[in-house]
């Protein structure tokens, strides 16, 4: 059979070197002839034997095989869906939507019908689904309605090579299910990466290898250490496009405002040659995790005809997102990933050089279709000596306090007696604990307490004392300049722990603040930036919050409701907002998070000016015309801005008239 499968291959590569492109392959292929050419095809009988054969095994594969998009199939296929339904957990939602998009293609269903998936506040799946794309995130809080996931007859964990936080604690919750439920199946599936280990964990289970059927990438590195490399990638992306034969390309960035400044460069560069003379055609596409979904799913459409196609994207296309016919890519070397800041004592996505693994992923997704090229924007030398071999499991990177919360939210009591694939030092999570404890978020048997770390206190026989209390510090548009108010009372107050008792705050909560802000001090001092003070304009904190969170914003809707600027959502005031207890509903505002409990619930609100969100998100509006490419957003932003200052305008004529009534 593999014999075959290379006759085939050396078909499609000459097809190819007609210069026919892999659009064509695709073009004149029906998907079901599209899914027995995939390298997994051919091993299907196999592979479903060994799964029969086991409760648990580890598939390993190269990227593109077809594990995500097929494996779940052939188990539908062959009648296991009859009791039960397969699940498939993805660390990103993008792949588990647009996945879930092609699968229900490949098997003639609408999306939400038999396939369906599952990311945070959006449930796509219906009652005929039997396949179930989801994100280990939605998957693990399923495990607290349901701890023995009664109704999945398998788990694919797919991608587990990812290592996210997530999927490290599903390993050691689906350990446990495994063991309880003999009729239940786990499959893990990786990248070439940790098979072995994954294997060890669940005791030694099989672990089946998948053909690999790629071609030799040839690697080339920077003589010099690039200083811009949004630069250097489009001069080498344009230099591809206009000297080498054809092929598509795809650049690696860290995240969407690299990927939008790389594509609107690549874009005038292409103007500036299409008015010196007649240049081929570059059909330039974004993809990252925020892109709204039908311009994600355009990295997948043909390029028309003798047009060239270069994707420009964040790791989402190292292992989750497959696209054919890449020959050339380019790596800038870097990523981002979620780090554990010590120093300001939180999680923050930090820009990193990527692992040795992940470059050679990278360049890998050249050589899926044709032998291919790929260009490292770094030299050789940092390659081999300044990159790590394999990338640090997020477990190990992110605050251990995070991974504490998670457990303890999830129900689980004895965190020491957790099955940890890479244990984390039962001294620090002791530690986590304490500092949880101190901050109020856990109570003295370890439990989470009601309010994971509130400044107000409201304890339960002063109910209404308290809540008259809270309502003195509110400022009626905010309620993080309701916590400046307490915070800078408590200042002129000395810092008082008695004055916080009367006032039915939590001290720790405070003294907390009061650190971060003489660790933001240090930071300013080392940097040089000069202090300056607002004084009593506080509308310049508000601007500022804007500035940071003009992603969770929402418009109002109807009385007390509102829906996200960006995605559609509901979401609604809390009870305890001051804005609520004020009765005061501005048109726009800024939330902290959304929690989800009895309704979605923004928390921590702060009303916002249009024009604000206008200035400081230029992405803001990028939903209403969502059929238009990024760069004809950005041209049209200069426009949108006007209208929305007109609609201010009409805004305001409307309240004045009304005061004139
Ligand atoms: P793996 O999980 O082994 O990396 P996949 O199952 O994701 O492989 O991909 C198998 C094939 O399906 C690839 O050739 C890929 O290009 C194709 N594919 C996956 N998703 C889509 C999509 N949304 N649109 C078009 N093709 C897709
Ligand atoms: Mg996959």
């Amino acid at each position: 059979q593999g014999e075959i499968d290379f006759k085939q291959d050396a078909k499609f590569a000459q097809h190819l070197k007609k210069g026919e492109g892999v659009s064509d392959f695709a073009k004149s292929k029906t998907l079901a002839q599209q899914r027995q050419y995939l390298p997994i095809f051919s091993i299907r009988e196999e592979l479903l034997r060994v799964i029969r054969e086991n409760q648990v095994i580890v598939v390993v594969g190269e990227t593109g095989s077809g594990k995500t998009t097929q494996l779940t199939q052939y188990l539908h296929e062959v009648g296991y869906t009859n009791n039960g339904i397969v699940g498939c957990t993805q660390p990103r939602r993008v792949a588990a939507m647009s996945v879930a998009k092609r699968v229900s293609e490949e098997m003639e269903t609408e999306l939400g019908d038999k396939v369906g998936y599952a990311i945070r506040f959006e449930d796509v799946t219906g009652s005929n689904t039997v396949i179930k794309y989801m994100t280990d995130g939605v998957l693990l809080r399923e495990t607290l309605k349901d701890s023995d996931l009664e109704k999945y007859r398998i788990i694919v964990m797919d991608e587990a090579h990812e290592r996210s936080l997530s999927t490290d604690v599903l390993f050691g919750i689906l350990k446990k299910v495994v063991a309880r439920r003999r009729d239940f199946k786990l499959i893990v599936t990786s990248a070439t990466l940790n098979a072995q280990k994954f294997s060890d964990f669940f005791g030694s289970v099989p672990i089946f290898h998948i053909p690999g059927r790629t071609f030799p990438v040839q690697t080339l590195y920077s003589k010099t250490p690039c200083e811009d490399y949004v630069e250097g990638a489009v001069k080498q992306a344009m230099a591809i496009h206009i000297t080498s034969a054809p092929g598509d390309i795809l650049i690696f960035m860290t995240g969407q405002d690299e990927i939008e400044a790389t594509c609107y460069a690549l874009q005038e560069r292409m103007e500036q040659l299409a008015s010196k003379k007649e240049a081929p055609k570059l059909l330039i596409l974004p993809i990252y995790s925020q892109l709204p979904a039908d311009l994600q799913a355009k990295i997948f459409e043909n390029a028309e005809d003798g047009a060239r196609k270069c994707i420009v994207a964040t790791n989402i296309a190292e292992t989750s997102l497959t696209v054919d016919g890449i020959f050339y890519v380019i790596d800038t070397g870097y990523g981002k990933i979620k780090v554990y800041n010590p120093r300001m004592g939180m999680d923050a996505l930090q820009v990193f050089p990527v692992s040795r693994a992940a470059a050679d992923q990278r360049a890998g997704r050249a050589g899926r279709t044709g032998p291919g090229t790929c260009y490292r924007l770094y030299t050789e030398s940092a390659y081999l000596n300044e990159m790590l071999p394999s990338p640090v499991p997020e477990i190990q990177r992110t605050n251990l306090g995070n991974v504490v919360l998670l457990l303890k939210s999830l129900k689980i009591d004895n965190l020491l007696d957790f099955d940890f694939m890479d244990p984390p030092p039962q001294e620090n999570i002791l530690n986590s604990m304490y500092q949880l404890w101190v901050l109020g978020a856990l109570n003295n048997v370890g439990d989470l307490t009601d309010i994971v770390p509130s400044v107000f206190f409201r304890p339960k026989d002063r109910v209404e004392e308290s809540d008259a209390g809270r309502e003195k510090f509110f400022v009626q548009e905010s309620d993080h300049l309701t916590l400046l108010n307490v915070y800078k009372q408590w200042t002129s107050n000395n810092y008082r722990g008695d004055w916080c008792n009367d006032h039915f705050l939590h001290v720790k909560g405070l003294r907390k603040a009061r650190e971060v802000r003489s660790q933001l001090l240090d930071i300013l001092k080392t940097l040089k930036i000069p202090l300056t003070s607002c004084g009593l304009d506080w509308d310049v904190v508000r601007m500022a919050i804007c500035s940071a969170y003009f992603h969770n914003s929402a418009r109002l809707k109807g009385v007390g409701e509102y829906v996200n600027c960006r995605k559609g959502m509901p979401c609604h005031l809390h009870p305890s907002s001051a804005l609520y207890g004020l009765g005061y509903t501005p048109d726009y505002v800024v939330y902290h998070d959304l929690i989800l409990t009895a309704k979605e619930y923004m928390q921590c609100a702060t009303a916002v000016e249009p024009q604000w969100l206008a200035e400081l998100g230029p992405m803001f509006f990028s939903v209403k015309d969502s059929d238009t490419s990024m760069i004809e957003h950005k041209k049209k932003q200069k426009q949108e801005k006007t209208a929305m200052e007109e609609e201010m305008e009409s805004l305001r004529k409307v309240e004045e008239d009304k005061e004139r009534e």
